[in-house]
């Protein structure tokens, strides 16, 4: 039941264009909380099939329905994950070891303290934070094949992961059912299949943090671009601001000098949970990082407006006409 209204409804909210060789087929659905483009040089089967993929992964991921194997396993302590679930969850806590802890899918208790999960939000007092930074600890999540367990108390979120993922999904399926070029864009989180058809790169906007406007232009092809940044969910209170990026260390929201991270390169799962580690580490533990692993790039922006790029996008990004003068910093593997 719970299926089949989400199906109608993003049935319900899709918009269709019509597709032809030079038009690309292309919807709109509401899916992980999000709006999302989908947009495609094919037919019209490639937009549905991509659709029923999205909500699959939207019941099994999503942490707030409480039917979807996240919750059961929150609920529970252990649950036989998906195929799907188990590997996302996998990957996920690989992403947290690489990042020692930044990122940490079990901080959700703090998370929901905050009232990220609800938009009820309040401030926890210290020694609120310190009974919830006890329940804190990724390493302690066991799976056993399909099997996943967690210790009595402990909770875990895909929320960092899990779009990043799916839009990986989406960009494989197309692939596989034929399409050479597609872009799908799930709220911010953007991923390229190859080039557009004229061959040139697509153009992806980087948002300015603190305006509405694009602060730059990344030109990628079969590349996943996802940035987090403090302004997608925050509140204010007794004139302090605090977002929905919590660094685990404290439980409190990530204050590490960045307002955004942009992580660009293949891998999906991967872009997403580095854009949220990074955020939490600050610019320099994410150099450090970006120098000792390969696999992706980053646009850094910093609370005093400065723009920082790794140097495999050094040709890639520009500023866009407002902000064309701001100086791009270059972080470099090897020092000049
Ligand atoms: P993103 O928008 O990809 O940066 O993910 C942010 C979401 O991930 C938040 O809304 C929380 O649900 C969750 N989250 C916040 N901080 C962390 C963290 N340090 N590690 C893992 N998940 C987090
Ligand atoms: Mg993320």
């Amino acid at each position: 039941m719970k299926r089949l209204t989400a199906a109608l409804m993003a049935a319900l909210l899709l918009t269709l264009t019509a597709c032809a060789q030079q038009t690309p087929c292309s919807a709109t659905i509401f899916a992980m909380d999000t709006v999302m483009e989908l947009s495609v040089y094919g037919d019209r089967e490639l937009i549905d099939e991509a659709t029923e993929l999205i909500i699959k992964l939207e019941d099994r991921l999503s942490v707030t329905d409480e039917t979807s194997e996240i919750s059961r396993l929150n609920r529970d302590g252990k649950a036989e994950l998906s195929p799907d679930t188990a590997e996302l969850l996998a990957s996920a806590l690989e992403i947290c070891d690489m990042t020692e802890g930044a990122l940490d899918l079990s901080v959700y208790p703090a998370v929901r303290a905050w009232g990220f999960t609800t938009g009820v939000y309040r401030v926890p007092d210290e020694p609120e934070l310190a009974k919830l930074r006890e329940l804190v600890d990724y390493s302690a999540v066991r799976m056993a094949g399909l099997e996943a367990n967690l210790p009595s108390g402990m909770m875990v979120d895909l929320g960092s992961v899990a779009k990043g993922y799916t839009g990986g999904r989406v960009i494989e399926l197309m692939r596989e059912l034929g399409a050479t070029s597609a872009l799908v864009n799930l709220g911010g989180n953007v991923h390229a299949l190859g080039s557009k058809p004229d061959g040139s790169d697509w153009r992806v906007g980087i948002r300015d943090p603190e305006g509405e406007s694009y602060l730059g232009i990344l030109s990628v092809h079969d590349a996943a671009v996802v940035t987090s940044g403090g302004y997608e969910r925050y509140f204010e209170k007794d004139g302090e601001t605090y977002w929905h990026i919590i660094d685990p260390a404290t439980c409190r929201p990530a204050r590490s000098g960045l307002l955004s991270v942009t992580v660009t390169g293949p891998d999906g799962t991967l872009c997403d949970g580095l854009s949220t580690a990074l955020f939490v580490m600050g610019l320099e533990r994410s150099a450090s990082l970006w120098r000792s692993l390969s696999g992706f790039d980053a646009v850094f922006v910093t609370e005093a407006g400065e723009v920082y790029i790794t140097e495999g996008i050094e040709d890639s990004f520009t500023l866009s006409g407002d902000y064309e003068n701001r100086e791009i910093q270059v972080i470099r593997r090897a020092a000049d």
